[in-house]
């Protein structure tokens, strides 16, 4: 019974939290952090181009990089924070009281961590490996939203937004993005979105 559980749960591929799992922890999560007045950091990951990995070097190579981001991911995050994978390459990681500086920390930290080295493909292709990029967005409860739906939502906006800036890099929820290219440029004050 403990294994069916547990594969309801799990994403089969990389062995991180599914979907459904993710729904029913943000929502615990969400109440445990209102209960005692703690904020709780949502942070939504979409591996750059991951298209272009697939039609250049196979599905099958595609899904070694998967598994590799999971586990380069695994080693960046503390044991309190949960890391999902509700679907195809678009991550979720949950930081219990964590803030926004704090989770610009853990952001910043990833965006090192899949930036620092190649990625194998497996001995899927002649290439033997290849660069990979993310990009993340950031939603803090309670103040960029207080519902599961709403964080979830202001996280993928914020996402969308670090798309939009170029890639490889992470914005806050409501926050200007910071482009790369005027990264020498002082910060306005009150700026708090950082380049990677
Ligand atoms: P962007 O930087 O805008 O995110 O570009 P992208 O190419 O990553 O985005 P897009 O959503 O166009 O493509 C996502 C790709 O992810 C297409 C799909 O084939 C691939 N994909 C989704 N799930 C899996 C999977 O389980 N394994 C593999 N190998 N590829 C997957
Ligand atoms: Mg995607
Ligand atoms: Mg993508």
């Amino acid at each position: 019974l403990q294994e069916v559980q547990q594969l309801s749960v799990t994403d089969a591929l990389t062995g991180l939290g599914n979907r459904r799992h993710l729904i029913e922890t943000l929502r615990v999560e969400i109440e445990r952090a209102n209960r005692f007045r703690r904020s709780l950091a949502v942070l939504a990951l979409d591996l750059d181009h991951f298209k272009m990995i697939n039609d250049r070097y196979g599905h099958g190579a595609g899904d070694v990089v998967l598994v590799e981001f999971a586990s380069r991911v695994r080693r960046v995050i503390r044991e309190v924070d949960l890391a999902f994978r509700p679907g195809g390459e678009e991550f979720v990681i949950l930081l219990p009281e964590t803030d926004i500086s704090g989770s610009i920390t853990v952001a910043r930290r990833l965006g090192d961590a899949v930036r620092h080295a190649p990625f194998s493909l497996g001995g899927h292709s002649v290439e033997k490996a290849t660069d990979v990029t993310v990009s993340i967005g950031i939603a803090v409860f309670p103040i960029h939203a207080r519902t599961a739906a709403e964080l979830l939502n202001a996280a993928d906006q914020a996402l969308y937004a670090a798309k939009a800036a170029g890639r490889d890099t992470f914005v806050v929820f409501g926050a200007p993005p910071t482009l790369r290219s005027t990264a020498t440029s002082t910060p306005a004050t009150g700026d708090v979105t950082v380049p990677l």
